[in-house]
């Protein structure tokens, strides 16, 4: 018989980023015995990645700025076809979650005043982004940590142990979750090191594992990032929305091969920087589009004054939403205007003075002298779009958190939802949404453990099964390889599926998932179960691959361009197309996909926008239906 180890808790959070933190910390708060499982060490998620900072309407920097304003930036951002409560939820309450993370020890960058300071980037009206240089998720992630360490510590004094209420897991990846019924009963996975098998016996569970871009040739994200947690939910019988949206973000390294696709922050172009091609142009202006074309300056001498007089000037084009800048790169490379290594340059050096770049962007400084050889201060870098972020996901209520579809007790907040950023997110939105919905979904799966009669039970074959099909790769003496198989999936994601999209390449791609998917079921991992990366690897392919689905057949149903979904034979928004979620849910093994009527703004935040905006996203009914609760 196989040896597991079994713990039971209230709540168990699946995620240590800024999203499972901050729902364990809730969890713990109402008093619930939480576990937090990461697959990677504690400390190293993607929040602890992010640079630019974290979006909220204080209004230190301009006071003109309020939820109002934020929430109608989000809408824009994701071309409106974002849930209108999650937006709303997300720009009344960001502030506070920011307030409250200096109360756990955060630091933030100050204003001359006093007042945490807060930075341009692109989509935001106004200066909106709560920063600490460009390491802002690295101080989060300590202050969260913190905060539970202190808990920790305050349990040790009432209960005698640390762990008594609030355990990290780290190095333990889940594969699977389990239900009683229709409920969560639990999560079942193993340890990384020894390979030994570990099951959480838990009424509730949280989902904050965050994104999917290793099924990417280039992204910015991490070895980890192979979208388990939409695939346990799937699994579970949860539904995922919006899944045919990606966010390339325009600025990734190109340059040298090894490190394509590593980050390059926004912070450099909300700081200043501007974008080049091959020939010394200056080409956003080339690209805005008529929905933005009211809020973009026309000529670079605008722009410019922008940075210091933004009340009286219009934004430079750079600061574009990212699904702009991305497509905007990506044409000019095709045109042959791109730099030898097939980006364009960002220029920093040119507009601002060494010791300030150095000041502002220590973290790009240092990536670019390591990493190329190339001194931001001196020389311009070399970008190009890489995968970066999804948009789709977990489909929740947008109060609790709570999965729709057919199982109980799933809980879910982070990038792992769908919803909130629509088409396309902007930047900082995020790590404001860790916290906002964070905290929501851990209340509320505490909540939903208060309210049970009686625990669900994990039921004995349930775990079988969940130990073969983790042992199955193991056990095959021959078969597939799971690296080559990771990379011909994402030679299809990348190819057929990435920035610009057509007909005849995603049915191509769905082909090629479908044999891909045949030869998944018979992946062989040689080795034994201590510290096994290529059958970790093996275990996370059937997650990339039913995720990959979900996107590509999203991607061919959508038959129009917005935000992350660019359709090259579609290319226009089509109003009809926004009043449309798309749902997958899994029928056996078989993604299927389902239309869903998006929520209905509610008359005062539909308000908050003139007619003539409305004009460009709305279909002719809703328009009419407008003027009525107008007049
Ligand atoms: P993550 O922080 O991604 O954490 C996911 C957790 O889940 C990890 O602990 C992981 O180990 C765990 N996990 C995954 N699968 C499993 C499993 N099967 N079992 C157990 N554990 C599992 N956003 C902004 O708002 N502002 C920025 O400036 C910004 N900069 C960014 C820079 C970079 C380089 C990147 C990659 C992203 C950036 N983003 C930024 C986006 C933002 O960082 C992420 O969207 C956000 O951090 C996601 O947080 P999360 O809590 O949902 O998940």
């Amino acid at each position: 018989t196989t040896r597991i180890e079994r713990h039971h808790y209230d709540v168990v959070v699946i995620g240590a980023g800024g999203a499972g933190l901050r729902a364990a910390i809730e969890a713990r708060l109402a008093g619930k015995k939480t576990a937090i499982i990461s697959k990677s060490l504690f400390g190293k998620a993607h929040t602890v990645m992010a640079e630019g900072g974290a979006a909220a309407a204080m209004g230190n920097v301009n006071s003109r700025d309020n939820w109002q304003v934020h929430f109608r930036d989000t809408m824009r951002g994701g071309k409106f076809l974002n849930n209108f409560r999650m937006a709303e939820l997300h720009a009344k309450e960001a502030p506070q979650r920011i307030w409250e993370l200096e109360t756990y020890g955060a630091l933030f960058d100050r204003t001359k005043d006093g007042k945490i300071s807060q930075r341009n980037f692109g989509g935001h009206e106004y200066p909106r982004l709560a920063h600490v240089g460009d390491r802002t998720g690295l101080e989060m992630i300590r202050t969260l940590q913190q905060k539970i360490v202190s808990l920790q510590q305050e349990d040790r004094r009432t209960h005698g142990s640390y762990d008594a209420r609030i355990r990290v897991f780290d190095e333990t990846t889940i594969t699977e979750l389990m239900l009683d019924g229709d409920r969560i009963a639990g999560a079942f996975g193993y340890y990384r090191e020894s390979g030994e098998f570990i099951l959480f016996e838990a009424p509730a569970v949280v989902l904050a594992t965050g994104g999917v871009g290793r099924s990417y040739k280039v992204t910015s994200n991490s070895w980890e990032y192979t979208g388990d947690g939409h695939a346990l939910a799937l699994r579970a019988g949860a539904t995922l929305i919006n899944m045919e949206f990606l966010q390339f973000h325009p600025t990734g390294m190109v340059w040298p091969p090894s490190v394509k696709g590593i980050l390059v922050t926004e912070s450099v172009r909300g700081d200043g920087g501007i974008l080049k091609n091959s020939e010394g142009k200056r080409f956003m202006f080339d690209y805005v589009p008529d929905v933005f074309r009211k809020q973009y300056a026309e000529t670079e001498e605008e722009a410019d004054r922008w940075y210091t007089d933004p009340d009286n000037n219009r934004r430079p084009p750079e600061l574009l939403p990212r699904d702009e800048v991305a497509r905007a790169i990506n044409s000019e490379v095709k045109a042959g205007r791109g730099t030898p290594a097939g980006g364009v340059y960002l220029d920093i050096a040119s507009r601002l003075p060494a010791e300030e770049i150095r000041r502002r962007l220590p973290s790009m400084h240092h990536q670019f002298k390591g990493l190329a050889d190339v001194d931001i201060t001196k020389e311009p870098m070399e970008v190009g779009p890489t995968c970066h972020y999804v948009m789709g996901g977990i489909e929740v209520d947008p109060d609790s958190g709570a999965a729709y579809g057919s199982v109980r007790g799933l809980f879910a907040a982070g990038e792992v939802t769908g919803g909130m950023h629509g088409s396309n997110r902007l930047g900082g939105n995020s790590l404001s949404d860790l916290l906002v919905f964070g905290k929501r979904a851990g209340g509320h799966a505490s909540t939903y453990v208060d309210q049970l009669a009686a625990r669900p039970r994990v039921a004995v074959s349930m775990v079988e099964t969940a130990v073969e099909t983790a042992l199955a790769p193991l056990q095959r003496d021959t078969g597939e390889n799971p690296y080559t198989l990771q990379q011909d999936l994402q030679a299809v994601m990348g190819d057929l599926v990435g920035i610009i999209r057509r007909e005849n390449e995603l049915e191509d791609a769905l082909g090629r998932l479908a044999e891909l998917r045949e030869r998944v079921a018979k992946v062989s991992a040689s080795g034994g179960r201590r510290y096994n990366p290529g059958w970790h690897l093996a275990l996370d392919l059937r997650n990339m691959l039913v995720v990959s689905e979900c996107t590509a057949k999203a991607a061919l149903e959508r038959r129009e361009s917005r935000g992350g979904h660019t359709r090259e034979d579609y290319p226009t928004m089509d109003p009809q197309w926004r009043r449309i979620n798309l749902v997958c849910s899994l029928e056996g093994d078989t993604v299927r996909l389902d239309r869903k009527p998006l929520p209905k703004m509610r008359t005062e935040l539909i308000s908050l926008f003139d007619r003539a905006e409305l004009a460009k996203y709305l279909t002719d009914e809703e328009l009419a239906e407008f003027d009525a609760l107008a007049a």
